[in-house]
């Protein structure tokens, strides 16, 4: 394959990335995503060089990076605050995108397009009920997030919260609770994309029978591959699959190969194992750039700069430039504009 070929469909294609936590180092490094950083993995100036059209931005609050004596609700304000300010500070190079009319907008303009994903339903509080309203929980939470410009939720991190188990608790065998119930279907009355990353098997179940859209699990591997309880099982692909949502590849060393170094070849293996079980239609990115830490990452993928590394090994492999394209982009903006309108 000519490298100035590949070079030339990774250009042309609108990549849209599932998932980053550079929000986390906004909020408590004070970055400056206009400025090219030596450390991490993100920022305006990488996402250019790698073609980036859309970046979801991650409101993660379920382990804050510094100890704080404020709930998730404050620091997910916080995190959003802090997106908007840098969209504010840099309005010529960054835009907010709440539905994909606005990512196409922004990336012929050359913005990029920030999506905001809230990565654990922490911030959306306990099941708090009105004695008046029988059994139905208060959504106002997550309908006031909806409104800030979350067009993301995955239920759950790895633990514990009001609307489900993550996947350091699957031994309980837990789903969804009544107020997770409540949540999906008022985030599908909505219109925001659920995401099911770091939900454990049971919820996995609860939501994919109870969702009337597709959804996501934004950063997350092969189980087959590499069995680690945050990669997914062949059953999950095949139901994310059944119910039209994407799997976005994701780079985490540890979600790559259980053991050892992982390479490129690696994440193109998930790629090939994901297309087998799922199919095309299903397959995206989410780097989990600035969520982990750096030290055994692939060589060939480094940082957001290096992403043309994967469209030249996708062609490598085989892959027809439509089938490429579906995987950098094509795919969650199919499954977005369904649940998104517009
Ligand atoms: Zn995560």
């Amino acid at each position: 394959m000519n490298h100035l070929h590949a070079l030339s469909i990774h250009q042309q294609a609108l990549i849209i990335d599932g998932h980053c936590d550079t929000l986390g180092r906004v909020v408590s490094e004070g970055v400056d995503l206009a400025c090219r950083q030596t450390e991490g993995h993100v920022d305006l100036p990488r996402l250019r060089a790698g073609g980036v059209a859309a970046q979801i931005f991650a409101v993660f609050t379920a382990r804050p990076r510094q100890p704080t004596a404020h709930g998730p609700l404050d620091l997910a304000l916080r995190m959003i605050d802090a997106l908007y300010q840098q969209i504010e500070a840099h309005p010529d190079q960054l835009a907010l995108a709440t539905t994909v009319g606005e990512i196409e907008q922004a990336h012929s303009a050359g913005r990029l397009a920030a999506i905001l994903g809230l990565e654990g339903g922490e911030p959306l509080g306990e099941d708090r009920r009105l004695p008046t309203a029988g059994d139905r929980p208060l959504l106002d939470r997550l309908r006031i997030f909806y409104r800030l410009g979350i067009r993301i939720l995955g239920l759950t991190w790895s633990t514990r919260n009001a609307l489900a188990d993550g996947v350091f608790e699957a031994q309980t065998g837990g789903g969804l609770s009544h107020y997770g119930r409540a949540v999906v279907r008022e985030m599908n009355r909505l219109g925001m994309v659920i995401d099911v990353a770091h939900l454990a098997p049971a919820g996995v179940r609860d939501v994919l029978a109870l969702s009337e859209a597709p959804i996501i699990a934004s950063h997350a591997n092969a189980r087959a591959l590499c069995d680690h309880p945050r990669n997914l099982s062949d059953e999950q692909l095949e139901g994310i699959a059944r119910n039209g949502g994407v799997v976005g590849v994701t780079f985490v060393p540890s979600f790559l190969v259980a053991a050892g170094q992982p390479t490129l070849g690696h994440l193109l293996d998930h790629v090939d194992h994901i297309v087998r079980v799922a199919g095309i239609d299903h397959v995206g990115l989410g780097s989990d750039f600035d969520g982990y830490d750096g030290d055994n990452q692939m060589p060939e993928v480094r940082d957001a700069a290096d992403l043309p590394a994967i469209t030249a090994g996708l062609l490598a492999r085989g892959y027809t430039e439509a089938g490429v394209r579906q995987i950098l982009g094509d795919n969650y903006r199919r499954v977005f504009r369904q649940v998104w309108g517009g």
